[in-house]
């Protein structure tokens, strides 16, 4: 056998999956992992983070994995966010690449074997580029597009647009994130950041196949704040040019009531417009008053220096053979890696 052969075939694959209260969805999920993997044995880990989910997600990935080889389930000690989630299960993955996917079938796997083919020609990382979204309502498509432009606008780094955290990301990748040690990583932003050869398959986004969506407006405006917040400084010095503005506009002020008092004697007081401004600067400095403290937070929670999740347990569906039980039911307490 030639070297290359050998090479070409020991390229592996993991799936990397968040699951947050997916018991439902979860069987239909396994079924077509399982089915992929029977075409690609290249697909040799399947690692699930259960993000401390409140159901019986945990014990449905057991049932179902258990005997079949390379399946992971790591356990949170509480829900850290669908983010961390991805974090630790990149940070654990031992193959040549990771697919990062949703627990709900949004992100189809006829795309992934698209992204692996990509990979196979020498990409580093293939997104996934959403052109519809059928599984969305309006509201939710439109704040996602508007967001995704907007955020092009306000950082300097290239994120694709329309592009979620469904992506291939090779061993170079893996081993460059796992050195981005932020307490609240916006992923698919850090992964823009990192560079390499990028490029982007496009997908129609099917609805999610079974169960709720785990991403209510609140959690999704939070997770684009926090992208804004630690990709762009530019809301502080939007601050700073807004408060230029209105300091230069109250020299105006300023003259308008001298020559109000001394020039045309007319000083009834103007209950309307006194009430407008206390309201008006009230409010814009509590607004900016906001967006320091969330950057100050930001700050806080980096100096803290946290374990950015804990992981409870490590489960490892044992493949037929010897030497694995040690491995099954395992605690593993993981402290930030340095
Ligand atoms: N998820 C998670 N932790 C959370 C919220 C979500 O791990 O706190 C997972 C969830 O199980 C799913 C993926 O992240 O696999 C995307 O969530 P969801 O499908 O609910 O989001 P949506 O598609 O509605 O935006
Ligand atoms: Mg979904």
């Amino acid at each position: 056998m030639r070297p290359e052969e050998t090479k070409e075939k020991r390229e592996t694959v993991a799936f990397v999956i968040p699951l947050y209260n997916e018991e439902e969805v979860f069987p239909m999920l396994f079924r077509e992992i399982e089915a992929f993997r029977r075409a690609h044995p290249d697909v040799t880990e399947v690692v699930f983070i259960d993000d401390g989910s409140a159901d019986g997600t945990a014990e449905r990935v057991r049932a179902l994995t258990e005997g079949r080889p390379g399946y992971v389930l790591l356990r949170f000690s509480r829900n850290f966010g669908h983010q961390l989630a991805i974090t630790a299960g990149m940070n654990f993955v031992t193959a040549d690449a990771a697919v990062i996917l949703d627990g709900d079938l949004q992100d189809p796997l006829t795309v992934v074997e698209e992204m692996i083919a990509r990979w196979r020609e020498g990409y580093d990382v293939v997104y996934g580029v959403r052109r519809e979204r059928e599984g969305d309502d309006f509201l939710k498509r439109t704040t996602a597009r508007l967001f995704y432009r907007f955020f092009q606008r306000i950082t300097d780094i290239d994120a694709p647009l329309d592009a979620g955290d469904f992506r291939l990301v090779s061993r170079a990748v893996l081993d460059a994130y796992r050195q981005m040690e932020e307490q609240q990583p916006y992923v698919r932003g850090l992964i823009a950041w990192l560079g390499f050869n990028q490029i982007g398959v496009e997908y129609v986004r099917p609805a999610r196949a079974a169960g709720t969506s785990k991403y209510p407006i609140r959690k999704a405006m939070q997770l684009a704040l926090d992208g804004i917040a630690s990709f762009s400084s530019r809301p502080l010095r939007y601050a700073v040019r807004i408060g230029v503005g209105v300091a230069m506009l109250s020299v105006v002020g300023l003259i308008w009531v001298l020559l109000a008092k001394y020039v045309f004697h007319n000083t009834i007081p103007g209950w309307t417009s006194i009430i407008f401004v206390a309201f008006f600067f009230g409010g814009l400095q509590l607004f900016f008053l906001g967006v320091v403290g969330s950057y100050l937070a930001r700050v806080y929670d980096e100096v803290k220096a946290r374990p950015r999740y804990v992981i409870r347990e490590r489960w490892t569906s044992k493949a037929p053979g010897p030497g694995r039980e040690r491995e099954a039911d395992s605690t593993v307490v993981r402290i930030r890696e340095r």
